[in-house]
């Protein structure tokens, strides 16, 4: 097959691997910076340029897309499907998971158990944002922030009240939280390929911090998953669309309760973790999977 990995930067763990894994397998393969892409969109034959290059005769492509690049890289990929081309993350998938109200609304349309959480932006009634959410102690989150940077903890009503006060005055989004006190400052990161998880793996805060992020100080190990948290990763990645996703869930006394649904999971810390050949397993679910026209949304 010949593939193409939309991404910004060839010398990523998760790129690299990959290429790696694609090369292996016999693939041919290239990375395409997903900003170097243009089109011409009035054109009804559509093409995706690169360079002074038709990017032509793909049989599927893996987008790669930072937070930072959503919008243009959706544009890339939605090219791509109107010409028919596979996209292992489609458009429609990106967009979804992406947006995290959006994303949210979809996962307890279809039941999927979360956190209890409420929305505002320009609230004047804190007192019954607080309320709605179950009451302190609340986790407050600024729907920008990434890696756990605005993501506090308020211990008490009256925390919760300044904090999502101080944040109304930044004019942002902002998500009110259940604190999952249980979980005792671990979550787990699900990676599920089609139907099944294919590895997982447990973060833990470092003393003092109820954030488990890596990029925090935590520190993650291989974990089993019980049938149910399987199920509710799987269906949370197929509720966005997501064929590749990483599915991070807290172990709350209800039963696992999902968080976020990345649609471009880093590799490193769960091959790491797991010693699982996470890029090999995504390169096998395209030979098996990628056929033209086989995208659900055709860019719509
Ligand atoms: P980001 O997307 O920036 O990583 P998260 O929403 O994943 O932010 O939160 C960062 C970390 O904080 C999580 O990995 C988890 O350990 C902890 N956390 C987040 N929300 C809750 C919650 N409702 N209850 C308990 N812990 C939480
Ligand atoms: N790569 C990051 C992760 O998996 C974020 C991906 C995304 O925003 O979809 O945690």
């Amino acid at each position: 097959m010949k593939i193409a990995i939309l991404s910004r930067n060839r010398k990523l763990y998760s790129t690299r691997r990959l290429v790696e894994a694609a090369k292996q397998r016999d693939h041919e393969v290239r990375v395409v910076d997903t900003l170097k892409c243009y089109m011409d969109i009035t054109s009804t034959k559509p093409v995706v340029w690169y360079g002074e290059e038709k990017l032509v005769g793909y049989d599927a492509v893996i987008p790669r897309i930072g937070a930072s690049i959503t919008n243009y890289g959706l544009a890339v990929i939605r090219q791509f499907e109107m010409m028919g081309v596979y996209c292992l993350t489609e458009s429609v998938a990106l967009g979804r998971s992406r947006d995290k109200l959006r994303a949210h609304q979809l996962l307890s349309r279809k039941n999927v158990g979360m956190p209890n959480t409420s929305f505002a932006h320009d609230i004047n009634n804190t007192k019954h944002l607080i309320k709605l959410a179950g009451g302190a102690p609340l986790v407050v989150k600024l729907l920008a922030g990434t890696q756990g940077r605005g993501v506090i903890l308020a211990e008490t009503a009256k925390a919760a009240e300044s904090v999502i006060d101080a944040f109304r005055e930044l004019k942002a989004d902002i998500l009110v939280q259940e604190f999952i006190k249980e979980a005792g400052g671990s979550d787990v990161r699900c990676l599920v390929i089609g139907n099944r998880v294919v590895a997982a793996m447990q973060r833990t805060a470092q003393a003092g911090e109820f954030r488990s992020n890596l990029h925090r100080g935590g520190t993650a190990e291989l974990t089993k998953l019980t049938p149910l948290e399987r199920r509710t990763a799987v269906t949370a990645a197929q509720t966005m669309g997501l064929h590749v996703a990483g599915v991070d869930l807290l172990r709350a006394e209800r039963g696992p309760l999902v968080m976020e649904v990345n649609s471009s999971p880093g590799l490193e810390g769960i091959e790491s973790a797991t010693g699982k050949d996470v890029a090999g397993a995504i390169i096998q679910f395209i030979e098996t999977n990628a056929k033209p026209n086989k995208t659900r949304t055709r860019g719509k």
